[in-house]
């Protein structure tokens, strides 16, 4: 498969010609000739956005100045990007708030967690997490006057599970292999050992099912420019389940989450909700994109989105497999929306792919990541992809000494 395979070619046009969601590529700005498999490190940016930007600065803050706090909606922004974004977490509106980078809501969740669990001294996470994650656990720990108790592997969370633990957090998704937990089973063992479920959807949403409500999850984060298509730093997200809300109590308690901000009063009185887990002022001007990036999943049927994300991954793993062996299969069957292989050179096969178009990551030691994501991908790009693939084994590029050096970004 060096070049295109037609037979393959032709039946990932048909299934393009067929894909109920096929439309929804139109939403994207995504360049020609390019096949973009990295939706999960910074998703494609949405058509409106430009345009969008271009008003929000021009005309609401270059015109309109501080009078558009109110006439342009500004105050309320980051409330209607959570009313946006709640349908995709299978949450409501006032359990969600759009604020700050993931790893500063996860702290924020990590603390105020911990106080509702106020006996139990252990944060619980995995040690392969994504880095941050692990960081900012351990610090909270501290700060709880607790400690972090870190598994290996998903089967180690039965026995790590005990009496002094309060809060569990996993990634729904694993950065690295795209291996995901079944949420609603691992969210009722940890219920059961009196724990409180953090669920970090980084990976997840915008791409795969996430039903927060359903899984009966206590609290989540995730991140705005991945499968949201917010934007490079695009504000991220925390999610509190309504029956946390009395209790709530966020550690970095700021005026945006006072519920009387322009009383300027010197009492901390929280809004009820989520909502006092908002602190500083938002930035309007990435909110206006991530709410473009949300916007481009109005309309569209969630089941269509995550049953093409699993079929894009099928099809690519299966063209792998067929013809090329040389590389080892790194994702379990239950995943998220990427495929990933290992493979000494895994970084000069990245590197090899980026100069013929083929976008994936490379994840240290030897991980080659290809994302799909479903709303803009289609079926011929998961064919070109492997056949790229298939070039690159061939033409012995990934072990070039062109790609001994490393960018800053991976
Ligand atoms: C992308 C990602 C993050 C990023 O956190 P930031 O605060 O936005 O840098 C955190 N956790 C996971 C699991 C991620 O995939």
């Amino acid at each position: 498969m060096t070049e295109l395979d037609p037979a393959e070619l032709a039946a990932a046009r048909r299934l393009d010609d067929e894909d109920p969601i096929g439309w929804l590529r139109e939403r994207f700005t995504v360049p020609d000739g390019l096949v973009y498999l990295d939706g999960n490190s910074l998703g494609a940016l949405p058509r409106s956005t430009p345009d969008r930007i271009a008003e929000v600065v021009a005309t609401e803050w270059g015109a309109g100045l501080v009078r558009s706090w109110n006439d342009a909606g500004w105050w309320s922004a980051a409330g209607r990007v959570a009313g946006s974004l709640a349908p995709l977490l299978g949450a409501a509106p006032d359990e969600v708030v759009v604020a700050d980078s993931t790893s500063v809501n996860l702290f924020k969740l990590l603390v105020a967690g911990g106080r509702l669990r106020p006996e139990r001294k252990v944060l619980l996470a995995e040690r392969h997490a994504f880095p941050t994650d692990v960081y900012i656990a351990r610090s909270a720990a501290e700060l709880l006057g607790g400690r972090l108790r870190l598994i290996d592997s998903p089967d180690a969370l039965g026995d790590a599970l005990d009496d002094d633990v309060a809060v569990v957090a996993l990634s729904h998704v694993d950065f690295r292999t795209g291996s995901s937990w079944d949420g609603a089973r691992t969210t009722r063992r940890i219920q059961d050992a009196g724990a409180l479920a953090l669920w970090d959807l980084c990976h997840s949403t915008g791409a795969v099912d996430v039903a927060l409500h359903e899984w009966g999850a206590d609290l989540a984060v995730g991140c705005g420019y991945k499968y949201l298509n917010g934007g490079p730093g695009a504000p991220a997200y925390a999610y509190v389940a309504r029956a946390h809300h009395d209790r709530l109590h966020t550690p970095l308690p700021g005026w945006h989450g006072h519920a009387d901000p322009f009383a300027m009063s010197p009492e901390y009185l929280p809004m009820p909700g989520a909502g006092q887990l908002a602190n500083g002022t938002p930035p309007i001007i990435a909110l206006a994109a991530l709410e473009e990036g949300v916007r481009t999943f109005d309309d569209v049927p969630l089941p269509e989105l995550h049953a093409k994300a699993a079929a894009l991954n099928a099809l690519f793993e299966r063209l792998v497999a067929t013809h090329c062996p040389e590389l080892e299969l790194a994702s379990p069957p239950q995943r998220g929306s990427q495929t990933c292989f290992r493979h000494p050179q895994a970084f000069g096969l990245v590197a090899a792919l980026a100069e013929r178009g083929v976008i994936g990551d490379f994840r240290a030691p030897d991980i080659a990541r290809f994302g799909f994501a479903p709303a803009y991908l289609r079926y011929v790009d998961a064919v070109r992809a492997a056949a790229a693939v298939r070039a690159v084994l061939d033409s012995g590029a990934p072990g070039d000494h062109r790609f001994g050096e490393r960018g800053t970004v991976t």
